[in-house]
């Protein structure tokens, strides 16, 4: 079994241990600090040294049955009976421990909220982090829940104490979740200076020593998911603080394109809304016109028994309004100069759907449609509009 020194306090991140077995690229200690993957958080990374060579420590890991922690190393493996020193990252461990701390921390606000928010499942191996309730938080609660966690953290030092308590001892304590774990269990309580918990919970990760330095933690979104939960998505920290940095900065940038201040930009973007959707009435309504226009004028061919109409166009969203005005007795093709293409046809005796396709395997290129209305793309914009009246013609 290997004896846990990321449990220490203060965190011990620098150590010495002994190796006691090799597994291919992966290798055992004595002793170790960094901390194995497990209850939401991610393993520890860093550096393994020793007289001789070094390793990378990509993954930490917790064989559960034999207690022992492995280390997946990268570079050389040492031997066992190799005395090394190991060098935890800190900078991604104190992400994870802030992460974990903003979960209990959470977790107890909006259990404060409605004891009926009971965590199912946690997840903290990413920054975006989640909780998972029961209970279905409104998001009145959760925006009850977070200020209630901003509050305890900007008026009250919550410091950490991690007491390993024995199982028949733990009634004495108010778990905010009971826990499978049995034998010695070990406690992690964030207390007042005068002792008064604001959350105890049974739990192996690792904690700020005091709950402010989790600070802020956010909640970004939430989700209803499978069986009847709902995932409540947060960030805590420095992850935190650097994401909503980020979108501050992000807000300015685009207020200041819209000269408006920050916090009239949502007002703004509705108002450019509005002016987008009369905009696209306007546009769809003179389109209706133009197209009708180009019927009434653009001369007819006439090819064998037919009227045809042939149109090229420049707008590919005049394409469909045109054929969609098509007169009856009469065929109309139309090309843009990007190869969108259709044809319409008002006449009984002739499918448009036949007629371009016969027309796109000379072309290249396709599509298809209904009798009266076919659409498609032709690889040879310039010859499409001939090649219609070529193919009408030999019918
Ligand atoms: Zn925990």
């Amino acid at each position: 079994m290997t004896r846990a020194l990321y449990h220490d306090l203060p965190p011990r991140l620098d150590f010495t241990a002994t190796v006691t077995a090799v597994d291919g690229s992966r290798a055992l200690l004595d002793a170790t600090a960094f901390y194995p993957e497990g209850g939401g958080q991610s393993g520890d990374t860093g550096l393994l040294r020793w007289s001789g060579g070094e390793a990378t420590v990509t993954a930490t890991r917790k064989d559960k049955a034999m207690g022992h922690i492995w280390h997946d190393l990268t570079g050389a493996v040492p031997e066992v009976g190799t005395p090394v020193s190991g060098e935890v990252d800190p900078g991604p461990r104190w992400r994870h421990t802030q992460r974990h701390s903003g979960e209990h921390l959470l977790a107890q606000a909006f259990a404060r909220v409605n004891p009926a928010f009971a965590v199912e499942a946690v997840s903290m191996t990413s920054p975006e982090c989640t909780l998972d309730l029961r209970g279905e938080p409104t998001e009145a609660d959760v925006r009850a829940a977070e200020s209630l966690l901003r509050e305890t953290l900007g008026r009250t030092d919550l410091l950490l104490r991690t007491p390993v308590v024995a199982e028949h001892d733990l009634h004495e304590y108010p778990l905010r979740r009971t826990t499978k774990v049995r034998g010695e269990v070990r406690l992690v309580i964030f207390e007042d200076a005068f002792g008064a918990p604001f959350d105890v919970s049974a739990c192996g990760g690792t904690h700020v020593p005091r709950a402010s330095l989790a600070s802020p933690v956010v909640v970004l979104r939430t989700e209803r998911i499978k069986g009847g939960l709902t995932r409540v998505v947060f960030m805590a920290g420095e992850e935190a603080a650097e994401y909503l940095s980020g979108v501050y900065r992000d807000a300015r940038a685009l207020a200041q394109t819209f000269s408006v201040p920050v916090a009239r930009l949502a007002e703004r973007v509705d108002a450019l809304c509005e002016d987008l959707r009369v905009t696209s009435d306007t546009l769809s309504a003179t389109r209706k016109v133009l197209a009708r226009t180009l019927l009434d004028t653009v001369p007819c061919r006439e090819v064998g028994s037919r009227s045809l109409q042939l149109h090229a166009l420049d707008d590919p969203a005049l394409l469909t309004e045109l054929l969609m005005l098509v007169d009856t007795g009469t065929v109309v093709a139309a090309v843009t100069p990007t190869g969108r293409c259709g044809i319409a046809t008002g006449h009984p005796d002739e499918d448009a759907g036949a007629l371009l396709r016969s027309v796109l395997t000379r072309t290249g290129g396709k599509g298809g449609g209904k009798p009266t209305l076919a659409q498609g793309q032709t690889e040879q914009p310039d010859v499409f509009l001939e090649m219609v009246a070529q193919v009408l013609a030999e019918r």
